[in-house]
């Protein structure tokens, strides 16, 4: 609504694809099988430590016209794209049927202009995708969200001045994935994979990974507001008390009689979380640990660790 139709923004880039989960019916153990023809392609790979597996269907298409919530129709469209088809094409297509979950969408990356509007701000995907081909949406969402929050936070209430920090500072990231999702999308279907481009894929395509990883800058948020104030006004200070936890704690802290009245501030930090041991990245190490001072590897997260303080 704040941007106009999304049309002016979504670039397709000329693939759709499927993904739904099925049994590991294969028995792969931590791998994957790839069944490519020209402009399409069905793989399957291994899950939740193999106890389960995804299977994608992908084609080269230009815009079609179909019902995005309508799941029916997208099964059709694979259907009809994949008839006749060999390798285990058959059999997926029924697994397609009895999946739980199933997902279909063009690939597409969103440019923009700009990622703000008034008091309207966008982040991720919505803003700046750029396309499953690229394999650092995550990434960036991570990232714009870091610096989203860290430029809110510092800027004493200015929004204007902190979307445009936090714009500058994202833009060439994202056009450097950009450029990345369309190349993949360009070299998605290669007329016959050898093992080895195969093998160069699966370590992550070494000469597309950064040297270096990300520099994020560290932010000192400001105080929090006086929370009698939140309270009078019943508005949710960091957006998580809600009026009635912030009632108990002003009854909690009311000074007594003759006492100083108000919390000083000066010199407040906030408390940040004991320091990090340097060890791979697990989700719950992410998690856990804060968000300031966490160096990325865009594409190996498992690589993801805690930068020297
Ligand atoms: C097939 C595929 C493979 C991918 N592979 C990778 C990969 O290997 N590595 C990688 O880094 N990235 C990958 N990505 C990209 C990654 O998934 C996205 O970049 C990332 O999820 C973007 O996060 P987001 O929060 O911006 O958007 P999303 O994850 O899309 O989250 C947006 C949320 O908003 C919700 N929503 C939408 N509209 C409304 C509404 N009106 N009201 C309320 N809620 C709403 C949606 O339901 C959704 O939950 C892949 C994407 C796809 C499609």
């Amino acid at each position: 609504m704040a941007f106009g139709p999304e049309e002016q923004y979504v670039r397709h880039l000329g693939i759709y694809t499927a993904i739904f989960n099925l049994d590991n019916y294969l028995g792969l153990q931590n791998t994957g099988r790839l069944y490519a023809t020209p402009g399409k392609a069905a793989n399957v790979f291994t899950d939740r430590g193999n106890t389960e597996a995804r299977a994608a269907f992908h084609f080269t298409a230009d815009h079609l016209e179909y019902d995005r919530r309508d799941p029916a129709s997208h099964k059709r469209i694979i259907t009809e794209r994949f008839a006749g088809e060999g390798w285990e094409v058959p059999r997926l297509l029924k697994e397609r049927d009895a999946a739980g979950e199933f997902f279909f969408d063009a690939n597409a990356q969103v440019v923009m202009d700009s990622w703000s509007a008034g008091r309207v701000v966008l982040l991720g995907d919505a803003g700046y995708c750029a396309g499953p081909t690229s394999g650092r949406g995550t990434s960036q969402v991570l990232i714009g969200a870091y610096l989203l929050a860290g430029e809110l936070a510092t800027r004493d209430g200015d929004h204007t001045a902190a979307f445009a920090a936090y714009e500058q500072q994202l833009r060439p990231y994202v056009a450097e994935h950009q450029a990345l999702g369309h190349e993949g999308a360009e070299r998605f279907f290669m007329p016959a994979p050898t093992q080895e481009v195969l093998d160069m894929l699966a370590a992550n395509a070494p000469e597309n990974t950064r040297a270096e990883p990300v520099r994020l800058p560290d932010y000192t948020p400001a105080p929090p507001p006086d929370r009698r104030r939140s309270l009078r006004t019943g508005t949710r200070p960091h957006g998580r008390r809600c009026r009635r936890s912030a009632r108990a704690d002003a009854a909690a802290q009311k000074p007594a009689a003759g006492s100083s009245p108000a919390p000083n501030w000066a010199g407040w930090q906030p408390a940040l979380p004991p320091r990090f041991p340097q060890r791979p990245c697990t989700r719950s190490v992410l998690r856990a640990a804060p968000t300031t001072h966490i160096r990325f590897h865009p594409y190996q997260t498992n690589r993801t660790e805690r930068a020297p303080q």
